[in-house]
């Protein structure tokens, strides 16, 4: 057991009959590879099963089932033929990716792997088919953002000319098992980093911070100061903080709050924003953000981010 580190972080293996890390094709498995959770692996997927960021053989530690535990405890790591495969999963936290070339960068854009997200939508758009549907929180693609000037290369000082996407958390929160593993270029940042490895747990958060950063909190309870509020009234959301933060708070108005699903309902579901620290009283908050810098996690995904 000792082993192997334990590895929450490789979330999912793709799992996938006859593919092979050597001479497999990494986008077939990622579209056609079944997504298996540590508690679901069984033993015929031996050799079956893939890391989601380098594609290399994982095994399940244990390997038999682990009765008393329902497998909750069991983990995905990688194995030691691979050691020569470079993976951000083995390590703690990763410092981000820099690509050697324009055609590589490019490449993962194409690939789906890398998105350079230039801003994200302020306003809801419009849409033509239902210009009155104001609690119709259908999903909006991503809009093309203007061609960005990037700091990712490998060569110091050296930048490639991308295309852009300005999208909404929404969107983000959208495939969003899928989208933990692939790199993002953030507004205001230096480097392209997997989303797993970009979210902030509200939870570690002690102090105002006025840098943006992809947050996210668990809901313990949601309010409006008072009754029959109207669109403009202050919804209170309490979000699972720090033990030395007296409490912490979603402050945004109740008309866009119930947009996003958020409600005195609203409980035990994960809320990301793309926002910054700022104090409420003696506690922390998250406040003023837009309609594409915030959205409820959908709840199929809670397993991702409860530790
Ligand atoms: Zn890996």
């Amino acid at each position: 057991m000792a082993k192997y580190e334990p590895n929450q972080r490789i979330k999912f293996a793709y799992k996938l009959e006859g593919w092979t890390y050597e001479n497999g094709s990494q986008s077939e498995l990622k579209r056609t590879g079944e997504k298996v959770l540590p508690s679901e692996y069984t033993q015929d997927m031996e050799g079956k099963i893939f890391c989601p960021a380098c594609f290399t053989n994982l095994i399940r530690v244990p390997k038999e089932v682990d009765y008393f535990s329902n497998g909750r405890n069991a983990y995905f790591a990688h194995m030691w033929t691979y050691k020569h495969v470079k993976c951000e999963l083995r390590v703690k936290r990763s410092e981000g990716k820099k690509f050697d070339t324009y055609e590589e960068a490019k490449k993962a854009i194409d690939d789906e792997n890398l998105v350079i997200v230039s801003g994200f939508l302020q306003e809801k758009p419009q849409d033509p088919k239902n210009p009155a549907g104001v609690y119709d929180e259908t999903p909006i693609e991503d809009i093309n953002g203007p061609v960005s000037e990037v700091p990712i290369a490998r060569h110091d000082g050296e930048t490639f000319s991308l295309p852009s996407k300005i999208t909404t958390v929404a969107g983000i929160c959208r495939k969003f098992d899928e989208n933990l593993y692939k790199y993002y270029f953030l507004p205001g940042r230096n480097n392209a980093v997997r989303l797993i490895d970009l979210l902030k747990d509200v939870r570690d958060v002690i102090e105002e911070d006025s840098t943006r950063r992809m947050y996210f909190g668990k809901i313990i309870r949601s309010y409006t100061p008072v009754e029959n509020p109207a669109a403009h009234n202050m919804r209170m959301t309490e979000l699972a903080g720090a033990p030395s933060v007296r409490d912490f708070y979603l402050k945004e108005e109740h008309g866009i709050s119930s947009r996003k699903g958020i409600n005195d309902e609203t409980q035990e579901r994960y809320v990301l924003m793309w926002g910054e620290i700022g104090t409420n009283g003696i506690g922390l908050c998250i406040e003023g953000l837009s309609w594409g810098e915030f959205a409820l996690l959908p709840a199929q995904y809670n397993h991702l981010l409860d530790t």
